[in-house]
């Protein structure tokens, strides 16, 4: 296929029909947005991940909900009232938004508009509803994980485990991890949060492999 056909094709400028990738070769920002029921060490993936993984930033997202001990406004959060988060919506703020457990939480559009201008990854911490809105607008620039349980009684032990919730609080929150379960057709990648260790080294080789897809690198003809 002639190089300019290609080129009308993927939309990607600098792509081209060499296969030998040169050194310097450009690469495209991608947008990764992990999901995962409550309990699932979601979190502690993340931030190991982020820790581990160069060239990767971290969306802070906004939410209505009261920080917990040790959170940061700004770093693990931007903690608003209900009227400044409405405000923000209404001043098209968000790329995505979404009410989870009775708060509001909502992905700024800047800093990824901004990531990938600058052709650099952006992981989004956030829940099915908000990731499905990603999924519509971003389309192949965005890449979906779902980090899932051993299994819905491993979950229900873990979530005992921490004591942060009561029974009820529980109970709820496995009825909703069914329901997000019912999204995980919609993913990309499952990675099955058994081990710490193995889900963090499975988390990364996505990264790496995403990073390496053609559609991704500007590859440079080579005489
Ligand atoms: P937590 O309050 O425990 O930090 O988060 C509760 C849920 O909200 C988690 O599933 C988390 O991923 C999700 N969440 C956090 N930030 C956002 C966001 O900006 N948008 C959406 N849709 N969900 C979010």
């Amino acid at each position: 296929m002639p190089i300019a056909k290609i080129k009308k094709k993927t939309g990607i400028p600098n792509v081209d029909s060499s296969l030998r990738v040169s050194s310097g070769t450009r690469r495209f920002g991608t947008v990764f947005v992990v999901s995962a029921p409550s309990g699932c060490g979601k979190t502690t993936l993340c931030k190991r991940l982020l820790k581990n993984m160069p060239g990767l930033c971290r969306s802070v997202s906004f939410t209505t909900r009261a920080p917990r001990r040790g959170e940061r406004n700004g770093i693990d959060y931007h903690f608003v009232s209900t009227k400044e988060f409405k405000t923000l919506i209404k001043k098209g703020k968000f790329i995505e938004h979404a009410r989870v457990f009775g708060n509001f939480y909502g992905t700024p559009s800047g800093p990824i508009k901004k990531t990938l201008k600058n052709n650099k990854d952006i992981l989004l911490s956030i829940d099915v509803k908000g990731a499905m809105q990603i999924k519509k607008l971003l389309g192949p620039r965005s890449v979906f994980i779902f980090i899932s349980p051993p299994s819905l009684s491993a979950l229900n032990k873990r979530l005992m485990k921490r004591q942060a919730d009561s029974k009820g609080e529980i109970n709820k929150r496995l009825e909703i991890a069914k329901e997000e379960f019912s999204y995980l057709h919609k993913y990309d990648y499952a990675i099955v949060n058994r081990e710490l260790k193995d889900a963090l080294s499975q988390l990364g080789a996505v990264l790496i492999a995403e990073r390496l897809k053609i559609r991704n690198v500007g590859v440079r003809h080579q005489e």
